[in-house]
């Protein structure tokens, strides 16, 4: 069932666990993860950024479809929604949630443009997350990780004032690869944790290690975001049977391949058919 991502948060805050939420690009993935949500009855947040997939509201069509059919709750949230127009389109491709995000802000402008969005998301029943603090990329992880953390003080006036449902922190992760091993904050969740009094979004999950996300999740973070580490699997999968030279580690690009094998097949059972020109 396809449900707005605060209902699902709402309950995994309720019940002290987190909430995976793996980045999607097409139907190849969301399928794969709304079959291993239904085979582990986990309830289930698929992320897309805007730009994840040619259009927008063809592949909304894709994912609500497959959300609804599914019997186990699932959320459908825009990741990283940089400007007000894509979160309007989101809205209207069926997301159930968009995420916000003006984190490189300042606070005062962060919180107007976080709002604006917020207003018009909660009239259609849509969830919304925002960032505060920043989490960046992990290559930059050692030199921007730090001065970046989230406030706990101002975390807790940010959720008052945009009135978000769900808030992304920086502790410590960051999105991509690791450039050393990242050092979660976990007094800093903690205090955090004490100070607002909605569901808590880790960005960066993939490379963070089992143990780190583990013990986040027990202590206050109810969704992890997901994307390098499932991609990366994805490709090593593959590789056991169709070696990838080096430069080419992208999934993105075989994608496209993965595309073209469709293509020419159906050319060929088409013609093995007779059904070329019959439209
Ligand atoms: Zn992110």
């Amino acid at each position: 069932m396809l449900l707005p991502m605060k209902d699902l948060l709402v309950e995994a805050r309720k019940g002290g666990y987190a909430i995976p939420a793996p980045n999607a690009e097409n139907e190849l993935n969301v399928r794969a993860y709304i079959e291993v949500a239904e085979e582990l009855r986990s309830p289930l947040i698929i992320g897309s950024v805007s730009h994840a997939n040619p259009n927008m509201y063809d592949y909304g069509r894709i994912v609500t479809d497959l959300a609804r059919q599914a019997t186990v709750p699932v959320a459908f949230n825009l990741d990283h929604g940089m400007t007000f127009e894509v979160a309007v389109m989101a809205i209207r491709a069926g997301f159930t949630s968009v995420m916000v995000d003006r984190s490189k802000l300042p606070y005062e402008e962060n919180v107007a443009q976080v709002k604006e969005v917020v207003r018009m998301a909660h009239a259609v029943g849509v969830s919304a997350e925002a960032e505060l603090g920043h989490v960046g990329i992990g290559s930059n992880y050692a030199v921007d990780g730090v001065s970046n953390f989230t406030d706990p003080e101002l975390a807790k006036k940010f959720v008052e004032e945009t009135q978000i449902d769900a808030l992304a922190v920086a502790i410590g992760t960051a999105h991509g690869l690791y450039k050393g091993e990242p050092k979660l904050q976990f007094d800093l969740l903690e205090q955090i944790v004490n100070s607002v009094d909605i569901p808590l979004v880790l960005h960066g999950g993939s490379g963070t290690g089992d143990e780190n996300l583990a013990r986040a999740c027990r202590s206050g973070i109810n969704k992890v975001n997901l994307s390098t580490d499932m991609k990366y699997a994805a490709l090593q999968n593959l590789k056991k049977v169709y070696p990838i030279g080096e430069g080419e580690e992208n999934i993105f690009g075989f994608w496209r391949l993965l595309q073209e094998g469709f293509k020419d097949a159906l050319r060929h059972y088409v013609k093995v058919c007779g059904s070329e020109g019959k439209a």
